[in-house]
């Protein structure tokens, strides 16, 4: 089972939070993508186990395959009067 990426609304208390029974990662809408890799990574390697090769080199499931994140700009209660274009 692959690891899936799912965003939230900003009621958590962490940026990126590894939930098990769902096989999901759950993270904070609005996050800057930067932040968001570095905590991604960290959370994979200590939490999860799967090694990754070097910041920047992208993140990586149990199994191998590229994780996409998600377009975190796209949820709306993190970006309050944003543009839609
Ligand atoms: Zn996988």
């Amino acid at each position: 089972m692959c690891i899936r990426i799912a965003v939230v609304d900003s009621d958590q208390s962490e940026i990126a939070i590894w939930d098990p029974d769902a096989v999901e990662i759950r993270v904070q809408g609005g996050t800057h993508p930067h932040d968001l890799i570095r905590e991604l990574h960290a959370l994979l390697a200590i939490d999860l186990g799967v090694f990754t090769t070097a910041a920047g080199a992208g993140l990586r499931c149990f199994c191998g395959a590229p994780l996409v994140l998600p377009d975190l700009s796209s949820v709306p209660a993190a970006v309050p009067g944003a543009s839609t274009l």
